[in-house]
């Protein structure tokens, strides 16, 4: 990536067309300012009421474009070697993903290629993973483990995690997805449960290389016994929980999940009634992943009306995966979150900005245009906040800010 400008973190942004999203609605300022004083947003409002003090600052014209929030990818799995275009072929042709599985493909294909890799090669095709997403605005990201599943191998990908961080400008969150697949060394999974519990998340805790800890529950993963004995001991070491829930049948995983106090469910496909009331009446965000519907050429819809209309937290992220959602583009995502889903373009803003940030935890930093904020944001070439799911592939960010540092994202070296 070429970062032709980074400069001081205090400046002020003149003349956007601010668009953010609130607890309860969206915030829509046509000519604003944005004051950042040592990379947070000191002030925002009418760009006529911007005070004196902050108009000795450097300042950026905005020139009437879009300023939203930098944008958050809240489930990713993009460390990984390999590619399954071979396998995307097998699903056109009539596969099952659930049969590919089950025949050592799919999850375990990317695990042999993965553990065969380097920590050199992971990183390097990683951050290529991240310079797309940077490149379309994201600020924050998550990135999960779970190509690895062996002590060794899930660090080795933990530590790439770590590398990254070091070396883009975006906050990173770390997760633990041991529990995504039945490694062939273990005949059961609840041996390998007992495993991740007593050997590898100590481990892993040891050489603080978790954020969270996630888990994948479904009939062709871990059942929600196993998962709820991760979660115990996960818990008990003060690490927060996520889930894969319901994406492939109703294993009433999120209703654990929320007896757990999870960040979030994520799929959810299959949730019904029950998972819904659960998440209602709970502070769990809800994660739509529609590149995984649309890759497995899913029929059967999340139920996200419902969830919207009993006031349930709803992100979207890429999931970007070498199954089910290659992609990188968050954008993509929004667009998908409406067309397939039906969420407005408003709804998969706020999904991808500040309820993804709640879905990590860390909505007091991140995820809205507010006073005391970091001052991560996105400016667009665009007149109207509908207009980013709208356009189908299309990326038009003009500036990205993270923390106040900005860069001019033209053109990427790889
Ligand atoms: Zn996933």
């Amino acid at each position: 990536m070429a970062i032709t400008d980074s400069t001081a973190q205090s400046l002020v942004l003149r003349h956007a067309n601010l668009c953010t999203p609130t607890a309860t609605s969206h915030v829509h300022i046509h000519d604003a300012s944005v004051a950042i004083v040592e990379g947070r947003i000191a002030w925002l409002g009418e760009e006529r009421q911007l005070p004196a003090r902050y108009r000795e600052l450097p300042e950026h014209d905005c020139d009437g474009r879009l300023l939203t929030p930098g944008l958050i990818d809240c489930h990713t799995h993009l460390v990984f070697a390999g590619s399954r275009a071979q396998e995307f072929s097998q699903l056109l042709h009539g596969a099952e993903y659930a049969d590919i599985a089950a025949s050592g493909g799919g999850i375990m294909t990317t695990v042999n290629a993965t553990r065969a890799a380097s920590e050199e090669d992971l990183l390097e095709s990683a951050l290529r993973r991240v310079d797309d997403m940077l490149a379309c605005g994201v600020t924050s990201l998550e990135i999960k483990s779970g190509y690895g599943l062996t002590l060794e191998h899930e660090l080795k990908l933990l530590r790439v995690i770590q590398q990254i961080r070091a070396q883009r400008p975006v906050r990173i969150r770390a997760t633990l997805l041991a529990l995504h697949k039945l490694p062939p060394e273990f005949e059961d999974a609840d041996s390998y449960v007992t495993y991740v519990c007593d050997e590898l998340l100590p481990a892993v805790i040891k050489a603080d290389l978790a954020d969270a800890v996630d888990a994948f529950c479904d009939q062709i993963a871990f059942s929600r016994d196993q998962v709820e004995r991760l979660f115990v001991a996960a818990r008990a070491a003060g690490l927060p929980l996520k889930l894969h829930a319901e994406q492939l049948s109703n294993q009433r995983g999120s209703e654990l999940a929320v007896a757990y106090q999870a960040l979030s469910v994520d799929h959810l496909e299959y949730l019904e009634a029950d998972g819904i009331a659960a998440l209602a009446a709970s502070d769990t965000v809800a994660v739509m992943l529609p590149c995984a519907f649309y890759t497995l050429r899913e029929t059967r819809l999340p139920p996200v009306t419902r969830l919207l209309a009993q006031g349930v937290p709803v992100a979207v992220a890429s999931d970007c995966n070498p199954g089910t959602a290659p992609m990188t583009s968050l954008l993509l995502a929004m667009n998908m979150a409406c067309t397939l889903f039906r969420m407005t373009p408003l709804q998969a803003l706020a999904g991808t900005t500040l309820h993804a940030a709640q879905a990590l935890g860390i909505g007091a930093e991140t995820g809205s245009i507010e006073v005391g904020k970091s001052a991560d944001l996105a400016c667009w070439d665009l007149s109207r906040p509908e207009e980013l799911a709208y356009l189908v592939g299309v990326n038009r960010l003009h500036r990205r800010y993270y923390a106040g540092q900005h860069e001019h994202l033209l053109h990427k070296q790889h």
